[in-house]
């Protein structure tokens, strides 16, 4: 064989291991998953192929698993992820690395026009949707995922793990939201309730952008001392009294972490409730208390394309300092996820590896 034809030979296979089929864990519907094998998409205009190379379980998968939330099936759920884009008739080229929005959006009606894009009147969402649709490869427990053109792609520097930088598609870019609902911190008394991977990225963001102190609680020892990692001045058990402060980011969900949010806000303080995301019982508020404190409660749910780009700028800058070693489990191989869900890592986030 010629150099010349031994070189095409090597383009061709290489062509060939690069454009291999996906493969994706798919999900029957409780803990039945099954590991197939999907046709690559013809790309439309926008759209982009993502070979991904790690992605994170966020704890809403385990809800859907588990059956606490309804979730289309077949489908591939996850939504955290990193990979490095393959093929593209979108602006982000061949061969860079990226994050990418839980959302895919159409930019075009009311709420993508006032910029709540989250709220799009025809989102469809990153591991949300049946396999059944046009859409089948929309998960990121897979080895590619086929980006539509309405999700944002965030290029991602290679200094950043892969298992840090898959968390920023969900959680972190959720925080980023909330703090924009918060207002700025600088010099703040911050409250944070439930030390998830979002509380505790909630902590390492409130230090980062110069609160004056925050205190986090949390039921679970272990996670009262990685909040203490991340840079909270005090924990507490949920329940204890906490007041006076001006800002208080709720992301347990649950009623009491929500009355205890509600309870702690000094004049002029605000509320951002983010837990909150399956049907609970209600709470009800002091209208007067509102009045008279200027006080003020809200609510966010996923996030902007701009809270993306915060959220890779985060993790790459002060969020190197969060105790990664002990948030991250894994990684663990593709094939591996259905007993990921059956028996959970320790840690906050489970790498999952294609
Ligand atoms: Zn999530
Ligand atoms: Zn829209």
């Amino acid at each position: 064989m010629s150099a010349t034809a031994a070189a095409s030979a090597l383009t061709t296979e290489a062509e060939t291991t690069r454009r291999s089929q996906p493969l994706a864990q798919m999900w029957n519907g409780g803990s039945d998953f099954e590991l197939r094998t999907i046709s690559r998409p013809a790309l439309g205009l926008g759209e982009s192929l993502i070979r991904l190379t790690a992605a994170t379980v966020c704890g809403s998968d385990r809800h859907t698993v588990s059956g606490r939330r309804s979730g289309a099936c077949p489908s591939v759920l996850g939504h955290e992820g990193v990979g490095i884009v393959e093929e593209t008739r979108g602006v982000v080229p061949v061969g860079t690395r990226v994050a990418f929005s839980v959302t895919s959006v159409c930019g075009e009606c009311r709420n993508c026009r006032r910029g709540l894009s989250a709220k799009c009147t025809s989102v469809r969402k990153v591991g949300h949707e049946s396999a059944e649709t046009d859409w089948p490869l929309s998960g990121t427990y897979a080895s590619h995922i086929h980006l539509p053109a309405g999700v944002a792609i965030v290029p991602v520097s290679d200094s950043l793990p892969d298992g840090v930088a898959a968390t920023a598609g969900c959680a972190v870019a959720t925080v980023m939201a909330m703090l924009q609902a918060a207002g700025d911190l600088t010099g703040r008394r911050v409250f944070v309730n439930g030390i998830g991977m979002l509380g505790l990225t909630a902590v390492g963001v409130a230090r980062s952008r110069g609160a004056a102190e925050v205190i986090a609680a949390d039921p679970h020892p272990h996670r009262r001392r990685l909040a203490e990692q991340a840079g909270a001045a005090k924990t507490v058990e949920p329940g204890t009294a906490v007041d006076d402060v001006d800002v208080a980011l709720e992301l347990s969900g649950a009623e009491a972490g929500v009355r205890s949010c509600l309870g702690s806000l000094g004049i002029g303080g605000t509320v951002v409730l983010a837990g909150s995301v399956t049907p609970g019982p209600e709470v009800s508020i002091d209208p007067e208390q509102m009045v008279r404190g200027w006080r003020t409660v809200t609510g966010v749910h996923n996030f902007e394309p701009h809270h993306l780009a915060e959220a890779v700028d985060f993790l790459a800058g002060d969020g190197a300092q969060l105790p990664w070693e002990d948030i991250l489990a894994g990684p663990i191989p593709l094939a591996d996820l259905p007993t990921e869900f059956a028996e959970p890592s320790r840690g906050l986030r489970t790498v999952v590896t294609p």
